[in-house]
């Protein structure tokens, strides 16, 4: 979407909910889907007495997005409470990081789109949008209001690790939003931080935008729109935003700092009631907890945990495998994606031991890239939990490299392995009659056969109705006793067709 004579400014402010096996500051579990107040314990409510203790599992979270971003991180910083009242924080505060957050001054760089499908070569310029902080908080408890006007609420979710992200107001459309979120969100999963998904609240948004006109350096006064639970909805809300600043603007109308709500099914964001937004949050540092401190060696050692993150494990696919860079791209979209393909050619390549290497590779990223993100999507499994592990996906690729099944015949042994995860690939194609024979003097007489069984379709063939040599496959194909591999098949009924023409007189 162009806006012609204005440019827009955004800046992302993003919860990402952690992983951790313990809330942040008490033992209580945090699992998804628990139901209301089950996950609950008096620390989490703010009981009188209690005292938060950190997890750490937290702080390790948050130094491997700061690193994997290229943060500062602070030696020292402080947890601060954050007071306002709501019915979903008994507390009547929430903790925070305030004028300290733990990870500061990064950075993560999104790459156009016709880069980031791997169409174009790599290396392509990206953009690169600044991270102001990254600090860690608590989150709040869930209030359900119900059709009749009551309100229950769920505190499951009071005290879970939050981490939140302040971008610099570095991303210019609603498309590099969304491409911020999806490379956020992918690399969150990537770190093993957090599942990532939006739709279920674990990543959150907030978009802050002003327009300006092309060529000024002074930013417009912004807005800011919150309640859009997928990255479709910040792109949407973004769009509608900009539009309705741009024709205010054009109006000579000024802008008003406020908070929007998005409702996506109106298409269209309403402002908040300014008493909802009446922002006085007397910070204070909390008495209760120490300053985090965080020594060198914790930073090195997460470092060295690190994983390879995903721009460089696509790149390094297409250094090592010859892949093409957009089937480097998909593989590595998901790293569990990237790991299975990995495993997979190790398997193979212990069987084929040599040979064309980037072949092989290849045929396991179109196998992968086809049959098995198809299923995944299908039937919405984790790569983790296929019945077809990296080992039997190995064993299928190498009967297709040794031609013992055809295409056809390999998908139909994938499918099959998906029903029954103890057989190997061997034994379902021996057992569906699925091994091809690539034997040719297996399959010659039974050629000579069909060809000398019709002479006057030879005839025609060889008088320039190439359409015909469908019908010889076909006639070969049916009587064969087994699976002839039809690419043999096919040549091997050129050839003797070929052969006849010196022998038949073909009419012109
Ligand atoms: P606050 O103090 O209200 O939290 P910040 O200065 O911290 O405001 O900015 C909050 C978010 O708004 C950041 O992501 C920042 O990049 C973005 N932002 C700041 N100014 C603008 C602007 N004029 N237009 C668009 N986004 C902006
Ligand atoms: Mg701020």
């Amino acid at each position: 979407m162009a806006y012609e004579n204005y440019e827009p400014v955004i800046g992302l402010e993003v919860h990402v909910q952690l992983q951790t096996d313990a809330k942040i500051f008490s033992p209580d579990a945090t699992a998804f889907g628990a139901s209301p107040n089950t996950q609950v314990d008096p620390i989490s409510l703010g009981h009188p007495g209690t005292l938060p203790v950190l997890n750490k599992q937290v702080v390790e979270h948050a130094l491997r997005l700061g690193l994997a971003t290229r943060c500062s991180i602070a030696a020292r910083s402080v947890f601060a409470r954050k007071h306002y009242f709501y019915p979903d924080l008994p507390k009547g505060y929430q903790i925070s990081q305030y004028d300290t957050p733990i990870c500061y001054d990064g950075y993560v760089d999104i790459v156009p789109e016709d880069d980031e499908d791997g169409k174009s070569p790599l290396g392509t310029e990206s953009r690169r949008v600044g991270l102001t902080r990254i600090h860690m908080e608590e989150d709040a408890g869930k209030s359900m209001h119900d059709p009749d006007g009551s309100t229950r609420l769920d505190f499951n979710r009071c005290g879970v690790p939050l981490l939140e992200l302040v971008t610099e107001p570095d991303l210019r459309s609603p498309r590099e939003a969304y491409l911020f979120l999806e490379r956020l969100r992918q690399l969150v999963r990537y770190l093993d931080i957090s599942d990532g998904n939006m739709e279920e609240g674990s990543l959150r948004c907030d978009a802050n935008v002003s327009v300006r006109p092309r060529g000024r350096e002074a930013f417009g006064t912004r807005t800011e729109l919150k309640n859009m639970n997928s990255m479709r909805h910040v792109e949407q809300a973004l769009d509608y935003e900009i539009t309705r600043q741009i024709a205010a603007e054009e109006r000579g109308e000024s802008i008003t700092q406020q908070t929007l709500l998005w409702d996506p099914d109106s298409g269209t964001a309403r402002p908040m009631r300014s008493k909802e937004e009446a922002h006085d949050y007397r910070y204070l540092p909390d008495p209760d907890l120490v300053e985090v401190t965080v020594e060198d060696e914790m930073i090195e050692r997460v470092r060295e945990g690190l994983p390879e993150l995903p721009r460089a494990r696509r790149q390094r696919f297409v250094e090592e495998t010859g892949l093409p860079p957009y089937d480097a791209g998909v593989l590595t979209e998901e790293r569990a994606v990237a790991d299975y393909f990995e495993e997979t050619l190790r398997h193979l390549y212990k069987r084929t031991k040599g040979g064309d290497t980037d072949a092989q590779a290849k045929m396991v990223s179109n196998f992968i890239m086809t049959e098995v993100m198809r299923v995944l999507n299908e039937r919405d499994h984790d790569v983790d939990d296929l019945p077809v592990g990296p080992e039997r996906l190995a064993q299928l690729v190498f009967l297709r490299i040794q031609d013992k099944v055809s295409s056809n015949g390999a998908q139909e042994v994938f499918e099959a392995m998906m029903e029954q995860p103890d057989k190997s690939a061997g034994r379902i194609a021996d057992e569906r009659d699925l091994i091809q024979v690539s034997d040719r003097s297996a399959i010659e007489p039974l050629v000579d056969t069909v060809v000398d069984e019709n002479p006057d379709k030879v005839k025609t063939y060889l008088g320039g109705k190439d359409g015909l040599l469908g019908f010889f496959i076909g006639q070969v194909m049916q009587r064969f006793d087994g699976s002839p591999n039809p690419e043999l098949v096919r040549s091997l009924l050129r050839e003797k067709l070929d052969a006849r023409r010196e022998e038949v007189n073909v009419d012109e």
